[in-house]
């Protein structure tokens, strides 16, 4: 079983599936806090920072996330949403972290079935949590976009950053792609360093740099710095549509 915090139809606003419309999945639950991304909420009543989807990261919030307990009635409710389209739309897998249900027997069989019926799927992962491919082959079939966290995220690197998780991604998934989130202050210091360390696993990364920020106003102090880097070293810009689009509007 696993927690969905909530699911809608959009675009994706965000790396190489930029603009593509897409059938978002946002699980519940994560493995970090990433308090400096610096969003600012309360929880029971206390004062804390952490990321822009800090309601799907809190357990705080986990009396709001919905329990899947039964794969074929989860499938006939995607069934269902889909069918009001007539086309076959991406599903993204974001969070929090949805890795960390990748064993669960429920999920693997969500996964499975969105695979053999041509949708292409993409999970959104802080890539920190080693996938056995050979146990779990559909995953094989997936898109994984690796939104591994740097020291801005305040995140101690033992923790952001697994290698073996990592390296296991690379080496079987049919198409991944890095997507950094970094701020002007970032730029101005060790950016370029620990991308290039973490990028240096792949002999021809795809890397994606987007500005921190969790509404218009946060991403415009970022996004101008962010932009000159990816000019400077040859990465490519990824922009934030729908906070661009929504500011600050969840589920959208
Ligand atoms: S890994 Fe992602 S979802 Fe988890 S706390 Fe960090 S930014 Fe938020």
């Amino acid at each position: 079983m696993f927690y969905i915090v909530e699911e809608f139809f959009s675009i994706q606003g965000e790396g190489k599936y930029a603009g593509y419309p897409s059938y978002f999945l946002r699980t519940g639950g994560c493995n970090l806090t990433c308090p400096g991304f610096q969003t600012e909420y309360s929880a029971n009543g206390e004062r804390k920072l952490g990321c822009d989807t800090y309601f799907a990261v809190d357990k705080a919030f986990a009396n709001q996330w919905r329990l899947i307990d039964s794969e074929e009635d989860f499938i006939t409710h995607l069934k269902s949403k889909f069918a009001v389209i007539d086309y076959k739309p991406h599903v993204v897998i974001t969070g929090g972290e949805p890795l960390l249900y990748y064993k669960d027997s429920i999920f693997y069989s969500i996964i499975n079935y969105l695979i053999e019926n041509g949708i292409k799927v993409t999970f959104e992962t802080n890539a920190t949590i080693e996938i056995d491919f050979e146990k779990y082959p559909a995953y094989k079939e997936a898109i994984f976009a690796l939104s591994i966290k740097l020291s801005n995220s305040f995140e101690p690197k033992r923790k952001r950053v697994n290698i073996a998780a990592i390296k296991a991604i690379i080496t079987n998934a049919q198409e991944y792609f890095f997507k950094f989130t970094i701020s002007k202050e970032l730029v101005a210091t060790s950016a370029k360093e620990e991308i290039d360390e973490i990028t240096s696993l792949d002999p021809h990364p795809l890397i994606y740099c987007m500005p921190v920020g969790e509404s218009r106003e946060s991403i415009w102090g970022n996004d101008a710095a962010v932009f000159e880097f990816c000019k400077k070293y040859n990465f490519i810009y990824s922009d934030r549509l729908h906070i661009r689009v929504f500011d600050t509007t969840q589920g959208v």
